[in-house]
């Protein structure tokens, strides 16, 4: 029988006061509590990028980072709706990756993988990397996320870009001006 106001973690399931717990992001009930420690330890499954936030914001599968800058971001409703989304897919018993679901209106429209940040990944997130990296001022005003999502290589990260269904033509015209300047300047 615990004692009075103590609860279990969710992670580690020990018992814990109440005052020492925090509640689990995206819980689905009261029940769910994570203790200090679980809670800061807690490994980020995904962080977000947009093109006017430098810095973004982590979900881990207990605790929720978005930070302030995020708060008035044209896609923090977005984000949100897909931080509640994540789920861990198991491509075998070792292996997996992170991964959500589009947000309601948007349109995913690059999806891959890049290996030690950007670059070196597949074709089309390269791409995107370059534009992203040298014309990030391009994108803004336009209503979309970067989720980086956790894989079970260190080495690996997934890669989604979500563009809101009425930006979509916008951000194939920057892309494709682009990959234009590109040929135009070799
Ligand atoms: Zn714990």
């Amino acid at each position: 029988m615990p004692k009075k106001d103590h609860r279990k973690c969710i992670s580690c399931e020990e018992f814990y006061h109440r005052d020492e717990m925090y509640m689990s992001a995206g819980a689905s009930s009261f029940d769910e509590w994570v203790c200090e420690t679980c809670y800061y330890e807690d490994q980020p499954c995904c962080s977000y990028v947009t093109p006017t936030c430098e810095y973004n914001g982590n979900i881990g599968s207990y605790n929720r980072n978005l930070d302030d800058p995020l708060w008035g971001d044209p896609c923090y409703d977005a984000i949100e709706e897909h931080a509640d989304s994540i789920e861990w897919k198991s491509t075998d018993a070792w292996r997996g990756y992170f991964d959500g679901k589009v947000p309601d209106g948007y349109v995913s429209m690059i999806e891959g993988w890049t290996s030690g940040g950007w670059g070196g990944g597949t074709d089309e997130v390269n791409d995107f990397s370059d534009v992203w990296e040298n014309n990030k001022q391009c994108f803004e005003g336009l209503r979309m996320f970067v989720a980086l999502y956790r894989t079970s290589n260190v080495f690996s990260t997934s890669v989604d870009v979500y563009v809101h269904n009425q930006d979509v033509d916008e951000f194939k015209r920057i892309l494709v001006r682009d990959a234009i300047d590109e040929v135009l300047n070799d």
